[in-house]
């Protein structure tokens, strides 16, 4: 039997992806090993069920290249948490190899650096070693223009759905209150704080929020009265008037069937492979038609998304704009579907690079997918209390891998001043002058 939806709590926590599973689970924990309370404590909301959102549908890859580098710390406690129970959680340590051209080179040494610097294991591969690497993982690799390869070990990927449930589970584990179908109206602002959460089942008097609505950001900032456009200060000085707060994207991703199997050449399950080629145009095998001026896909094998063997994997997002439809979220909306110009562009890409998939075009499973998510000013996550009781976790469409962000966050909920992995995401980082830029990428991924 559901628990009823309570009239008052000490923490509500708004939105049940990833994050708002993750922090409830740990925030649970937390408060019982400080002798501070339970899971009994906390009640997480969610207008539709849990893994409504970009949680349900992202392709599951666990990766660490990033050129923001306080965000290497993050994904460290990530691989600790999807190694808790690897099993309940689904997830697969196959690796994650990333490769670009010259231009990348010292972008990718940085990144080897920082993510080695907090243990982040990864070896970097640079030049004909680079290349002779590939050939050693795929024999059929065309490596043509690449120049750098990051082997990144303790990444991989995770089933969606499997994660949800896993999730849901610790929770359930920890006496956590999760309610699904209860939509948040509005929150009560008295004296500068949320005193009680506003839904469609009722007032919830809280002691503190978390809002961690992922797509949905925008909605909520606007409900807490906060300002739509902001200047944000740069590192290097330089500062961009009235910027939007939130800036929506669409990500394009697919299947395509395989029946070879999908193996390295010792008979494993490969590394997710990442390739961004910057100057190497797309071509379509067929017509010779110029694709796209650049190359950017990831895949890895189907596994939970498809009935049969196959790959599935994505491109670069499609930038949208401050305001999107989000509803219906993901693949119910007509509006953000990749289609057929996507599968010609991925399919290319795979042929491109590794001789088993000349040809796969039709092979491409048609069905709907893809999604939006809402980024952040510099597309890095802010994670920070907007209120003095409220918090919220923006992941800027970082998210599905970082579920030790929830580990982190729930230190903050109970009590502790300062996570010191949680700083550089503040939100005065904008007023302040430490925006991220951005590396040399056309990924709004930094
Ligand atoms: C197509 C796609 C592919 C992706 N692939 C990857 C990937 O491979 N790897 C990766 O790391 N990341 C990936 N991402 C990004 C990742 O999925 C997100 O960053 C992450 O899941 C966001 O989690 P979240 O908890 O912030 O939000 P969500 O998962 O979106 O959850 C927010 C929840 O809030 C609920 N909600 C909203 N409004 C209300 C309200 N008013 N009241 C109550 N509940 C509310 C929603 O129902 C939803 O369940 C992908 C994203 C997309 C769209």
């Amino acid at each position: 039997m559901p628990s009823p939806l309570p009239s008052s709590a000490s923490y509500v926590i708004v939105g049940a992806g990833v994050h708002g599973l993750s922090t409830a689970w740990h925030l649970a924990m937390e408060l019982e090993s400080r002798g501070q309370g339970s899971g009994r404590d906390v009640v997480l909301l969610d207008k539709s069920r849990p893994g409504a959102g970009a949680t349900g549908i992202a392709c599951g890859c666990v990766r660490n290249l990033y050129m923001t580098e306080p965000l290497h710390a993050i994904l460290r406690h990530s691989v600790d948490v999807w190694n808790y129970d690897p099993v309940l959680f689904g997830f697969q340590q196959v690796g994650y190899v990333s490769c670009g051209e010259e231009n990348q080179v010292e972008d990718y040494e940085r990144i080897h650096k920082s993510q080695n610097s907090v243990d982040y294991n990864s070896d970097l591969y640079v030049g004909e070693d680079a290349r002779k690497y590939l050939t050693s993982i795929w024999p059929d690799f065309k490596h043509h223009s690449i120049d750098v390869v990051l082997h990144e070990h303790l990444s991989g990927y995770a089933g969606t759905a499997q994660a949800v449930r896993g999730l849901v589970e610790m929770c359930r584990r920890h006496d956590v209150n999760v309610q699904s179908g209860v939509e948040v109206t509005g929150y009560d602002v008295q004296g500068g704080e949320v005193r009680a959460v506003e839904t469609d089942k009722g007032r919830i008097e809280a002691d503190v929020v978390l809002v961690c609505v992922g797509a949905w950001v925008p909605t909520h900032w606007e409900m807490l009265g906060l300002p739509t456009t902001l200047d944000v200060g740069y590192r290097d000085g330089s500062v961009v008037e009235g910027k939007d707060m939130w800036t929506y994207w669409r990500l394009e991703e697919g299947e395509v069937y395989f029946d070879g199997p999908y193996y390295t050449a010792d008979n494993k399950n490969p590394p997710v492979l990442h390739v961004e080629l910057m100057n190497t145009p797309v071509v379509d095998p067929q017509t010779g038609e110029e694709l796209d001026d650049n190359v950017y896909v990831y895949w890895k094998n189907g596994t939970e998304r498809m009935e049969r063997p196959g790959i599935q994997g994505g491109g670069m997002p499609v930038k949208i704009g401050p305001d999107a439809s989000v509803e219906p979220y993901g693949h119910a909306n007509d509006e953000y579907q990749a289609g057929p110009d996507f599968a010609d562009y991925f399919t290319a890409c795979m042929g491109m690079l590794m001789k088993r998939f000349e040809g796969v075009r039709p092979n491409f499973k048609e069905r709907r997918n893809g999604g939006i998510g809402a980024f952040t000013p510099d597309n890095v996550p802010v994670i920070d209390w907007i209120m003095p009781n409220v918090l919220m976790v923006a992941d800027s469409n970082h998210g599905f891998k970082m579920t030790g962000l929830g580990k982190l966050v729930a230190k903050q909920l109970a009590g502790s001043m300062k996570v010191p992995e949680l700083q550089p995401f503040k939100l005065d980082r904008y007023e302040k002058g430490q925006a991220f830029g951005s590396g040399t990428t056309h990924s709004p991924w930094v």
